[in-house]
């Protein structure tokens, strides 16, 4: 009786724990397992943190078989998510398995495409329609390759030649082709992109297909010296078609492609709106921009008050990446007063604080060396009394004066 009555309340808690994941969020179904020349292992949990991280997606994954093992029975549930992530290079699927996705995107699913999924299934038609820009790394005899010369002029060019491509990785430069997309809408013109394999050279039948943002393929890479489509949706039957070449995942240890802001966001809002056909995520402060890559070592975005929670624990010599994020910010709202006050009551609480270090309170006495005002002083001179800050406080007030 014990242990039916531990079943049930099992039963029960199982039944509260799902009812729990019934909330409002998007389900993503990551397909992953195989990868040629990449490292899925990684890269599939790098997909599911970076989704998890926008608050708006519950993310399952589906593991195929190895390759060369038995596909016949690997069959996920397609129709039961609103987005499918492919992370996957390998073997064919199963012919049913096929037809099942067909009409799951044909009656309306979302799907993300990363990186090397857009070398998947070259003999397959429908796949090859969905993502509209396809890598066999071979000459091509058919297929459009489509890319934007230097006077910022579309390009369908039909001529045969070789289906995908990429020199030495290198950082660069992202081009927003379309800044009206809702999943591109506010962002900057330009940013940087830290360390990647720039693709060139896809081509297929890019039929109902909008370049969304682009990347110069610089010659002194082995490139094309065109500008070549990175993030890019297709429309097929009722479905939507977000594909992202950027995020190469190989054996290094740190997978620094995928931790572009740029990426990332990109990441959740081309998710959301395959998922939805809208975006309804919030821009963060902290937008990638033209003046540095802009990391983010755990893939997320901060508020004002976790950066500030983070912040306090700073010590030297560890890494400085909250105050840095809280110093950007300041910078950005350079000329906005109402902004600049905000922080200043922000940074004078924690200098106010017990529990933040003096490794903190001295590098954020700099900032308020430049922005503080009147109200400063008097915490400033508080500061001036302790060994630990006296110097930096002192600096501050002179500047203040
Ligand atoms: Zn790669």
């Amino acid at each position: 009786m014990r242990k039916l009555l531990n079943i049930l309340m099992a039963a029960v808690l199982s039944l509260t724990v799902l009812s729990g994941c019934q909330d409002n969020k998007l389900k993503v179904l990551i397909v992953t397992g195989q990868s040629a020349y990449h490292n899925w292992e990684d890269s599939h949990q790098i997909l599911q943190e970076i989704l998890e991280n926008s608050n708006m997606f519950s993310v399952e994954t589906s593991i195929s078989p190895a390759k060369g093992q038995d596909m016949s029975r690997f069959s996920p549930d397609f129709s039961s998510f609103d987005v499918v992530v492919l992370d996957y290079k390998g073997d064919e699927w199963p012919e049913k398995t096929k037809k099942n996705f067909v009409k799951y995107v044909n009656d309306g699913g979302g799907v993300v495409v990363y990186h090397y999924s857009v070398a998947s299934f070259p003999g397959w038609k429908e796949y090859q329609n969905m993502i509209g820009l396809g890598w066999t790394g071979k000459e091509s005899e058919s297929g459009t390759y489509v890319y934007y010369n230097g006077n910022d002029e579309l390009i369908r060019d039909n001529s045969k030649g070789i289906a995908g491509s990429h020199g030495p990785a290198h950082e660069f430069v992202i081009e927003i082709r379309d800044r009206e997309h809702p999943i591109m809408k506010g962002l900057h013109r330009r940013w940087l992109h830290p360390k990647d394999e720039l693709y060139q050279q896809l081509r297929g039948p890019a039929e109902n297909l909008t370049v969304l943002a682009t990347a110069y393929a610089d010659t002194t890479y082995e490139g094309t010296g065109r500008h070549e489509p990175m993030l890019i949706t297709v429309n097929y039957g009722k479905g939507r078609i977000f594909t992202t070449l950027l995020g190469h995942v190989g054996k290094e240890k740190m997978h620094v492609s995928t931790m572009d802001a740029g990426f990332i966001l990109t990441l959740q809002r081309g998710a959301e709106w395959a998922a939805t056909g809208a975006v309804t995520q919030e821009l963060p402060e902290d937008l990638p921009n033209i003046a540095a890559a802009f990391i983010l070592p755990k893939y997320k975005f901060y508020t004002l008050d976790e950066l500030f929670l983070n912040a306090k624990r700073f010590e030297f010599g560890k890494p400085q990446k909250f105050l840095y994020l809280i110093s950007n910010r300041i910078r950005n709202a350079k000329g906005d007063n109402a902004k600049l006050a905000m922080f200043e009551d922000k940074i004078l609480e924690v200098l106010k604080s017990d529990d933040a270090t003096a490794e903190c309170k001295n590098y954020l006495c700099r900032e308020i060396s430049w922005m503080g005002t009147e109200k400063s002083i008097p915490v400033l001179k508080e500061l001036q009394k302790n060994d630990e800050t006296s110097e930096m406080a002192q600096y501050a007030l002179s500047r203040l004066k």
